[in-house]
Formats: C-alpha cells, structure tokens, sequence
C-alpha cells in the first residue's frame, strides 16, 4: 500500500535508504559539515547512559566545550538504540535501533540557518511536497515560528505550538533549550478523524520525522536559565521514518531497510507478511529486535545480567518469545543475522568484519534461553490459570522472580505475558525478592575501582614492582603476592557457586609472562594454575607504574597468597597479537616511505583479530596507494627481517632515527625494536621475524577526524580466513550463476542488462493491462441522469495503479464521467474516487463520494473535487457501498 504521495513526481530525488542517507550527508558537507562517522552504541565515557540515544551523543564533549570538535559544523549518520521505546515496536513508526541523520554546529550557525537548511533539504533536494510538512515549535520560542514564516512561507497560525518541544536534561544542571520538530501529513485516512487533531496528536496521520533542537539556555541545579554564549544546533532526522515516506509506504518496516528482514522470518516461519495482524506484529518485533542485537553484539554489547548486557539478553528473549508465537521452535535469530549484515554491511563494516562471532554470541544466547524458555512458559501459564481460577489478578513478586532467577525470564516478559492475560505482576514484590538474594550472596559485586586503587597502591608498597618474563616466553612459575575482592586486600579466594556469577578478583604475582595493556597492545589473557585452583585471567593491566595485575576470577577451587603457581598465556592470542604489532610497525614505516616524513602516527590499536593504525593524513589514500602499501609490507614479510630489540637511552635511540609518539612520555632508558628499515621506541611483544607475520591485507581505511585516517587490517590466520571467505564466496556465486570465477563480472554485467530488460517489460505489460482494464471498465458505465457511472470492484497490487486506473476510465468517460473503483488490500478496501471537471461545476465532489462510500465500509475518505480517496475494513458492506453512488450522482447533480 502506498501513501498520497505521488513518487513519480520526484524524478532523480533518492530512494533507496541507502541513497537517502548519502544524499543527507552529502547535503550538509556541501554546506561546509564535516562527516564524521557513527560512533559506537557503546557511548564513550559517559557512564550516565547505556546506550548511545541520539546523534548528538558524541558531541556532547564539544557542546559542553570540553573538546574542540574537529569542525565547527558536523554532520553524521548514528546508530541509536531506545530501550524506553522497546514496548511500542510494533506500531508502524517505531523501532528499538534506528539510524539518526543530523547536523551540528558548534557555536557556528543557529536557528535561522538551521531551519532554512531542512527546508531546503526536504523540499528541494528530496522534493517532498511542503504543503505536507508542518513544522511545530515551543510556545516560548518566538523566532523559531518567525523564520519558519519567512524562509517557508508558513502563516503564524500553521504553525502548531508544543509544550513538548522542549530538550533539556531533566532534573540536572546542562545545556537546552527549544526545539522544532517537523511532521508529514500521512493523509486523512490515517487520522483520527478528530476535529482538533493536528501535529502531536497521537494518532497515525502526523509522523515526526526530523527535530531541530536549539541549544541556547544553560540550566543550572534551580532550575534557572541563563543565554549561553556559544549557542548550538543539534538536530535528528530519522532514517526509518524518512524512507518510509519517500518510499510511500504504510510503516518503517515495508521500507527496503526491512523487507528483506521480514520476508527471510517469515519465510523461517511459513507464513506471509501482511495477512494476520497478530502474525505481522511479531513478525515486526523479531525483525526490530533481530537487527537490533545484530548491532549491539558488533559494538561489543554482550550478554549479561545487568546494564547493556541485560537489554540484549532482554531484547533476545523477547524476540525468542515473539518466534515461538510464530510457530518458531530452531533458533532463527543467529539464523536471520546473515540477512541483516548483508543488508547493512556497505555502510557499517564493523558488520562484516565480526559476522562470525555475532553469529556465535546469537546463536548461544539462543539456545540457552530455548532450553529453558519451554518450562518457564508451561510454570507461568500454569499460575495464570490457578490465579484467574482463585480470581486473582496479580502474579506475585516472588513468583516472577523465581521464573527470573531460574529460568531466565525477564521481568519484563512475564509482565507482557500477564498482560495478554489480563494480569499484572507485583514489581515492587519482584525488587524485594531480587534485593533479598543479592544479599544472600554477594556474588554480584563488581570492580569498585576507587577502592582497588587504594589497595593496589599499599600493595605496590609492601611487595615492589613485578617483574615482566613476556619478552622471552609465555609461561612462568611465579607466586601470588596479592589478591584484591572489592577494593579489599584478602588472603584467598574461592570459585563461585554453581550458577552463580563468577567472584572477581585482581591477582598479583612476583614474576609475571603477562603482557599489561599498553601502547595500542591489549592485555594477555590466560590461566594462573596453582596447588589448589585456577585462575582464569581476562585481562592484564598495569594502573599503577611498575605493578601488572591480572583481571580474572577462580574457575576451580580456590587460590592462596604464597601459593607457588604456573603462569600460562593463552598462546594462540598472544601469537596472533605479536604479528599484528610487528605488522603495525611495517605499516608506520610503509606509510612515511610513501606518503613522506610529516606523516605521524596518532594512535593504534594491535589486538589478536585485527589491527588497527591511525595517522596524519589531508586526504584518502587512493586505491593504487593501499595496494603499494599492501604490496610493500608483504614484500617485507617475505624478506624475513629478524626483529631486533635493544634497551638504550632516550637520547641515542632518537639520534639513530628511531620513531617515537608525538606527545608521548618516555622513561631515560627506552626499548627499540627494529625490523628491515623499521625502527621504533616499543614496548610491545613481537614475532621473531617478519616471516612469522605470514601475509597482511588492509581491509579499510576511513577518515575518522579532519586530516586524521585510519588503516584497519588483517595479518596471518585472520587475513587467511578473510581470503579463503571472499573466495568461497566468488566460487558460489559463480556456481550459482552457472558460470567460471573469472567470467563473473561480465556474466553479472549481463544478468544486471537483462534484469532491467525484463523490469522494463514487466511495467510495460503492467501499464497495457491496467489500459485494457480501463477499456472494458468505460464500457460497462452506466448512464444516471445522463452522467456516464462507473462504480465496480477491481484487483489491482496497489493504491498508486488503483488510483491510474481510477484517472483512465474517468479520462475515457471524458466529459461527463464518475468512476468509483475499489479494490481489496490485506484487511481493508481502498476505494478511489474520480469526477471530470465538467461534472463538478454541477455540483458532484469527488471527496464527498469517497467520504460517504468510505463510511459505509467502516472507515471514512476525502479529497479534492476531481479526485479522492477513501475506505474502509467492512468489506461485508461493498456491494452496497457502492450501490450509494448512483443515488448520490442523482441526488447531487445540477
Ligand atoms: P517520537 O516521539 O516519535 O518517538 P522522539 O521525539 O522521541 O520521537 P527525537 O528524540 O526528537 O524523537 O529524535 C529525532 C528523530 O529520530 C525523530 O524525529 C524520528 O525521526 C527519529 N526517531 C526517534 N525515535 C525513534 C524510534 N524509536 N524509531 C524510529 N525513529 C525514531
Ligand atoms: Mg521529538
């Protein structure tokens, strides 16, 4: 079903979501924005918010002048999650994730450059038609209705005044101020019907798709507000919601953002979207939820019992639920995942590049709460029945935490299976039970670090620094000098209870092969096995100078201070990491050779999967330059330079033309490590030889601030894994396309040829049978007063032929026709409406026939004099809906 809005209007505006949002971004660059990419869902140190919730989240550092942006006037499209929005997926406007567009300016331009900008942009370049947008604002705000008037066109009282259009942080001291959101006018029929519906009102008809907040007032803890020096623009434009009317269709979740989506669940699932409500609901929530975790598990988001973790656990186990509705009894999550990474893998690579591990976190996930979802459900339809047989109509708190504590049941869950019940669920009950056990077992802690600091510091003091074994091997005996729970200094500590969360500690030993966190190099994990336990080691670290301290928990047993132990990395890890450092090293030098001396390492990232590396840089590189880097370090590898280290003093080392970080701080003594012509100031854990590297392939390089760039690449078993992946799947397509690897290119070239040869075909045949069916419709008319009627049913795919359908008979009954059409989509009847113009100076009106033929289905229609739509859900009612427009034409006419 398609909307009013007629696309074919639009010739050469976007369509596609993914040329919506190059188009966006491309807007605001060419007005002097900076793109800077999404940031994480993960929101970087800010510990007040779970999850990044707007586009403006990674600004807020340079709106609070805490940072200076990297431009005054940015643009970006980010990825957002709202957990507060999670019960309404669903509905047509609503999803849990979501991409934001937006423009920033930081104490650059303000209101009036703002609004004019979205105007431009909605009007101009996407052309939406402006009499369907109908900007809203604060009621305080004076200047933001005047601009509207000016730059828009908007008379004072079109525009709709809202409390709501206010942002702010509640109840704390910041920045805020008015904002301005703009809405489509989806059309009558998806209105309320109410007189005083307008922008804001609840129902279907107003769609919010972009807010412009004006950030110019500073709160402070009173609630008093002063004018802010720098004011700033912080605005939000929604993906989803943007293609859903460019596209014309009824939800977010018939766009091309989704249908694929849908179609591979409901296909899982037998079954077929839009035949059962009930069914497309869940169908909706899954495909919301499913891309949603696909997401959180790529940004890192893993399931857990608290915090994020808990949304995804949340967000899964509902979707799991929503599945079994469905009939879905295999894990179809970790099933469908695919579906969404091939969708949005071009503009996220973050997708691409994890496919596996976000297959592995869904899939696990998925069984584990399969196993258990059967018996909670049967335990909690069983006490639903016992309680509405007693006439009770709430679960007990203690209850649901049971289903919480042992079969995995979020609250909110059972919450929503109550209520489908008509029941509800005794929270503060349920908070009760949760805090009891909580202090049964103080299992739950986590790090305190204030306190670990402290701690560690006396430890640092009593025992000395530890001292590092990394360099030559991975394993060591040593002895446990220290052992901290809860920023607690304690003598042993055992393994958890079954099924209970693991107890963390932080280790400490005398001699350790551990390599901390540092320069780029993440911490080594591994096992600290002694007498009576294991400790399993998560992370290494080194938070005070001289002490490395190991992150973990007891898997077995329990551990002593004193005890003798054996240190043991996990040495497939630590290898993988080694060639990614000593790779990170060949790309620095390949780089300056290339691109010249000035060029600086700004920072990087060396890691067991991958590597990443980011520099100075004005420009991107171009594809024959990575290929010259890639060619140049695999050359490199081949030579099998050994890799030499030294300790000297600072000064020497710089004078022999060792590399050191600008800004760093380096000790008098310091550590170089060479390779063929590299030489660097390092600290890290490398290969013994460049041989060892194996093979290196750059996978990306992006732009992440004005004049910074970022290389991110593969070395030995992960680069070996990409090649063979991208090989499997040039021979599968070729298989698939029944052709050799080598002719897949011009093989795709031809099918693309004749897909269009055929698309072009198709609408020929289409637009041949819609004129016959015009033909015969003309012929049938009935002659009412001398007035040539057509009012029939017909089987057309959708609104847009019903209503070229509509204008050809009518055009064929020329002058004196009126052509009432109807035609059946999923539940309800479109009926469309035309009048000639000749017919409506005597008095017939196209609107009211719709309208009056649009009731009597159920539902209701209007329009313009010549053409109009209506309809309705009471299909029982067509034959004599339509048998009312004889009468009506006979009634009407002058
Ligand atoms: P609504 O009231 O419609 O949920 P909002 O007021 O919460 O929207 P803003 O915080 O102003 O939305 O976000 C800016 C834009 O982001 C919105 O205009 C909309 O286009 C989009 N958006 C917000 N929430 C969602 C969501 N849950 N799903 C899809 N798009 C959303
Ligand atoms: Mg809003």
């Amino acid at each position: 079903m398609s909307t009013d809005l007629d696309l074919g209007n639009r010739k050469g505006s976007p369509y596609t979501s993914t040329e919506i949002r190059a188009c966006f971004l491309d807007y605001f660059a060419s007005k002097g924005h900076l793109k800077v990419p999404s940031s994480s869902l993960i929101p970087r140190n800010d510990p007040t918010v779970l999850l990044t919730t707007a586009g403006m989240q990674q600004m807020i550092p340079y709106f609070l002048g805490r940072e200076t942006p990297p431009a005054p006037r940015l643009t970006s499209a980010q990825k957002c999650f709202r957990t507060t929005d999670i019960d309404k997926v669903g509905n047509e406007r609503t999803l849990t994730f979501f991409e934001m567009l937006g423009n920033f300016s930081v104490g650059d331009y303000f209101k009036r450059e703002a609004i004019a900008y979205a105007w431009e942009f909605l009007t101009r370049v996407l052309e939406l038609p402006g009499e369907r947008l109908h900007p809203t604002v604060h009621p305080e705000d004076d200047e933001a209705p005047r601009y509207w008037s000016e730059i828009a066109g908007f008379p004072d009282e079109a525009i709709v005044r809202l409390e709501d259009n206010w942002w702010g942080p509640p109840g704390t001291s910041g920045p805020c101020g008015p904002d301005s959101e703009i809405y489509f006018d989806r059309g009558a029929q998806h209105g309320c019907g109410r007189a005083d519906c307008k922008p804001g009102c609840e129902c279907e008809r107003y769609l919010e798709i972009w807010n412009l907040v004006f950030m110019q007032f500073y709160q402070d803890l009173d609630g008093r507000r002063t004018p802010l020096p720098r004011k700033n623009i912080d605005t939000g434009l929604g993906l989803e919601r943007l293609s859903m009317v460019l596209q014309g269709k009824e939800s977010v979740f018939d766009t091309d953002i989704f249908r694929a989506i849908i179609d591979r669940f409901a296909e899982l699932a037998h079954t077929t979207y839009g035949y059962n409500p009930k069914n497309d609901t869940s169908l909706r929530v899954i495909a919301d939820h499913g891309r949603a975790l696909v997401f959180l598990a790529a940004d890192g988001v893993l399931p857990s019992n608290e915090g994020r973790g808990y949304i995804f656990r949340r967000l899964l186990r509902r979707a799991v639920r929503h599945g079994k509705l469905l009939g879905l009894d295999k894990p179809f999550l970790s099933e469908a995942a695919d579906t969404v990474i091939n969708l949005m893998k071009d503009h996220y690579v973050e997708l691409a590049l994890q496919r596996d591990r976000i297959v592995e976190i869904l899939s696990l996930e998925e069984k584990k709460f399969n196993s258990t979802l059967n018996a909670g459900l049967y335990l909690l339809n069983n006490l639903i029945q016992d309680l509405q047989r007693d006439g009770q109509h709430v679960i007990p708190g203690e209850d649901a935490f049971k289903l919480y504590d042992t079969h995995g049941f979020p609250l909110e869950l059972t919450q929503e299976v109550a209520a489908e019940h008509g029941l509800i669920v005794d929270v503060p009950g349920f908070e009760q039970a949760m805090q009891r056990q909580q202090e049964r077992s103080r299992a739950t802690a986590t790090f305190t670090q204030g306190q670990d600091e402290q701690a560690l510091a006396e430890l640092l003091k009593r025992v000395g620094p530890t001292e590092f074994t990394g360099y030559q091997g991975i394993t060591d005996s040593s002895r446990v000098v220290g052992l901290i729970v809860d920023g607690v200094e304690v003598e042993s500590v055992g393994a958890s209870l079954v099924g209970a969360l693991p107890q963390k500690a932080l280790l400490v030993l005398d001699i350790t092969p551990f390599y901390p966190e540092s320069g780029g190099q993440i911490g080594d994990q591994g096992d600290i096995t002694g007498p009576m336990g294991v400790f399993k080691v998560q992370d290494t670290r080194r938070p005070l100078k001289g002490l490395i301290v190991h992150y973990g928990y007891i898997s077995e047993g329990h551990m002593r201070v004193g005890d003798s132990v054996q240190a043991s990395v996990i040495e497939q890890r630590r290898e993988d990491t080694m060639r990614n450092h000593s790779a990170t090293h060949l790309l620095h030098k390949a780089l300056r050779d290339l691109l010249g001396p000035q060029t600086e390492q700004r920072g990087s990232l060396v890691e067991p999967e991958r590597l990443r590396f980011d520099f100075t840089c004005p420009r991107p590189l171009t594809p024959s330059e990575l290929a010259q880097l890639d060619e140049q370090i695999n050359r490199w590898i081949r030579a099998d330079f050994p890799v030499h280290t030294n300790i000297m003093p600072l000064e020497q080392a710089l004078t022999t033309g060792a590399m050191a970080l600008f800004g760093e701080k380096y000790d008098e003594m310091v550590r170089v490590v060479s390779m063929g012509s590299s030489t660097e100031l390092c600290g890290g854990t490398h290969c013994s030889a460049t041989g060892q590297i194996g093979i290196y392939i750059t996978i990306q390089e992006t732009s992440i601030a004005a004049g910074i760039r970022r290389i991110e690449a593969l070395t030995g078993r992960a680069a070996e894994a990409y090649l063979r992946r991208r090989s499997t799947t040039v021979d599968t397509l070729a298989a698939r396309l029944q052709t050799q690897p080598d002719m897949l290119e011009s093989r795709v070239e031809q099918l693309v040829q004749d897909l269009a040869a055929a698309r072009r075909l198709i609408a020929q045949f289409q637009r041949d049978a819609v004129r016959q069916q015009a033909e015969r419709l003309a012929q049938r008319s009935q002659n009412v007063e001398g007035v040539l009627v057509v009012a029939t049913t017909v089987d057309v795919p959708d609104e847009k032929i019903l209503r070229e359908l509509g204008d050809m008979v009518r055009a064929r009954l020329s002058p004196s026709g009126v052509v009432v059409l109807a035609s059946t989509f999923g539940d309800r009847v479109g009926v469309q409406v035309n009048v000639d113009p000749a017919l409506t100076r005597r008095g017939l009106h196209a609107g009211k026939i719709a309208n009056a033929v649009g009731a009597r289905l159920g539902g209701k229609g209007g329009g313009r004099p010549e053409s109009a739509q209506g309809g309705g859900k009471n299909k029982a009612e067509l034959g004599a809906a339509l048998d009312l427009v004889a009468g009506f034409v006979r009634e009407n006419i002058r």
